[in-house]
């Protein structure tokens, strides 16, 4: 606590009641939640793409979901900018993803600093162009090795395709993950598909990656805002 970076403080910050820290604009809710992170209580469990941060397996994964119910995104940013935490800002990015923008409020959006908020409307952008694509363009059925129906099987696995996860992609009230699509389709039987060529169908999409791009793009922008974030 005591080596954090420090502008025009006094030496003796800390060590009376009457020489507190002072994080100027936080909480104390905002002070705990920086002890615990720098006493290692609140570690992110999954290691960042890069690998540069280092994966500490023996903190329960909840200890870091706590952080964004203890405090406001805005804390989040503005504290994992001011001490350069990675493993926060990943968490709180990929929080504020999976929200859908209008519940954050003009006076949310407002606190969000503008390079996080610039990031955030070019994902989401990203997400629901990639998949109003997914929803329009089926992507292709496999022949099994054991089908004897390959052609009928390929009509009924665009049909299931359209009747299915299409409309979860462009569901006005409900939002499916695209890995509540790929449940859905380990575990439909979708008409006029046989197992096999259903399996082989599934199996090659995950190959491709086309349904699960979701995550990389939300992956390849903290690599720049973590960047960012180093250099400023
Ligand atoms: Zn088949």
């Amino acid at each position: 606590m005591f080596s954090l970076p420090r502008t025009g403080i006094c030496s003796d910050e800390g060590l009376t009641d009457n020489t507190p820290i002072v994080l100027h604009g936080h909480s104390s809710v905002d002070f705990n939640c920086l002890l615990d992170h720098l006493f290692g209580k609140l570690q992110d469990t999954d290691s960042d793409s890069n690998g540069d941060t280092e994966q500490v397996n023996n903190t329960p994964p909840e200890s870091v979901s706590t952080l964004v119910s203890l405090l406001t995104i805005s804390a989040i940013f503005d504290l994992c900018h001011q001490f350069k935490i990675l493993p926060w800002l990943t968490l709180a990015f990929r929080e504020l993803v999976s929200l859908p923008i209008e519940s954050l409020g003009p006076a949310g959006l407002e606190k969000i600093p503008a390079y996080i908020l610039h990031a955030l409307i070019q994902v989401k952008h990203q997400i629901s162009t990639h998949r109003l694509t997914l929803a329009a363009v089926v992507p292709p059925a496999m022949a099994g090795m054991l089908c004897h129906t390959p052609m009928s099987c390929a009509d009924g696995w665009e049909t299931g395709w359209k009747a299915g996860p299409a409309e979860m992609l462009r569901h006005p009230d409900i939002f499916y993950s695209s890995w509540d699509i790929l449940a859905h389709l380990n575990s439909v039987e979708i008409p006029q598909v046989c197992s096999d060529c259903q399996e082989s169908s599934v199996a090659n999409m995950k190959e491709t990656g086309c349904l699960l791009m979701e995550d990389g793009f939300v992956e390849d922008k903290l690599e720049g805002l973590r960047a960012w974030l180093m250099s400023h």
